[in-house]
């Protein structure tokens, strides 16, 4: 018996949702409360809660940072996106975001998991004024994302790249510097690097354990620490205050993420959420 199927919504021509093995646009849709994941996807979530108890909160804290950077983007002028790793959209998805500001933003979309194909419509629904578009590719093939993105972007104006929740799935052996690297150079000056992290350097063990339970799936996660993210921005002018830990990026911008009662987790014994962001400038 075969536990793959395609629905009647798949607008994929026929991508297979794989629900055989975990997929970690599932287990993140799963850890914000959605509801398309399957029991794969639910049993490692839960492995992986049961190991760091606040990965939860690290995806609520994430798409929070998401908000707060699109936000202050988008209010620096930024008037084009390109989002690769979407993710199953969640309400408030970036062109949302970015269109509240700016009605006439233009974003491109790009993940290589077909279950955010299948959903990619609700990603599709940009203001009349501007314009939203879904690239199904690989962040490893970055010539193929601009040139596909070329069709809705003008790559002579300023472009923000937002890779949140990606290069964590990306390893150096995979080229997790070079595609970064490869985007930027197409992108003009006054351009934007936006990025948010995984990070083992508060956990070396957790992180460990996180890192086998990936492998023995035949997935790659690659946790990285401040200096290893921070290299992602080579070249580029970090924006204040540099790269974060996810909470502590200009909280005064809007929420957290964090649940009410850690939401000042300034003097918590805690270990702080363990993920990098950082937003930097192409001069
Ligand atoms: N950016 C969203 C979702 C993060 S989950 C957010 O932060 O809320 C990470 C996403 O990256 C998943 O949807 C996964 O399918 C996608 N992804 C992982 N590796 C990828 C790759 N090599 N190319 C494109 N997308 C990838």
């Amino acid at each position: 018996e075969t536990t793959e199927h395609a629905g009647p919504s798949d607008l994929s021509g026929g991508a297979r949702i794989d629900t055989t093995t975990p997929h970690p646009a599932r287990m993140y849709d799963w850890f914000l409360g959605g509801k398309d994941n399957y029991p794969v996807d639910v049993e490692m979530g839960k492995q992986l809660v049961a190991m760091e108890p606040r990965t939860m909160v690290m995806a609520r804290a994430n798409r929070a940072f998401m908000e707060r950077g699109i936000r202050w983007l988008a209010k620096q002028g930024v008037r084009q996106f390109l989002d690769i790793g979407t993710g199953i959209p969640t309400e408030p998805n970036l062109h949302q975001i970015a269109q509240r500001v700016t009605p006439e933003a233009r974003v491109v979309y790009c993940d290589n998991d077909p279950i955010v194909l299948r959903h990619a419509e609700a990603l599709l629904r940009s203001t009349p004024e501007g314009v939203t578009e879904y690239v199904q590719a690989d962040a490893r093939e970055p010539q193929s994302i601009v040139e596909q993105a070329r069709k809705v972007l003008d790559f002579t104006e300023p472009v923000a790249l937002s890779l949140i929740a990606l290069l964590h799935f990306v390893s150096d052996e995979q080229g997790a510097h070079e595609l970064v690297r490869r985007l930027m150079d197409e992108l003009p000056s006054g351009s934007y690097l936006m990025l948010s992290h995984a990070t083992g350097e508060f956990a070396p063990d957790t992180a460990n354990t996180a890192t086998d339970m990936y492998r023995a799936r035949g997935l790659t996660l690659a946790l990285r620490d401040r200096d290893e993210v921070a290299r992602f921005f080579d070249g580029l002018e970090l924006v204040e205050p540099g790269v974060e830990v996810v909470t502590h990026w200009r909280p005064e911008l809007g929420e957290t993420g964090l649940p009410a009662d850690e939401s000042d987790d300034s003097d918590d014994s805690d270990a702080p959420i363990p993920g990098f962001v950082g937003v930097g400038r192409k001069p």
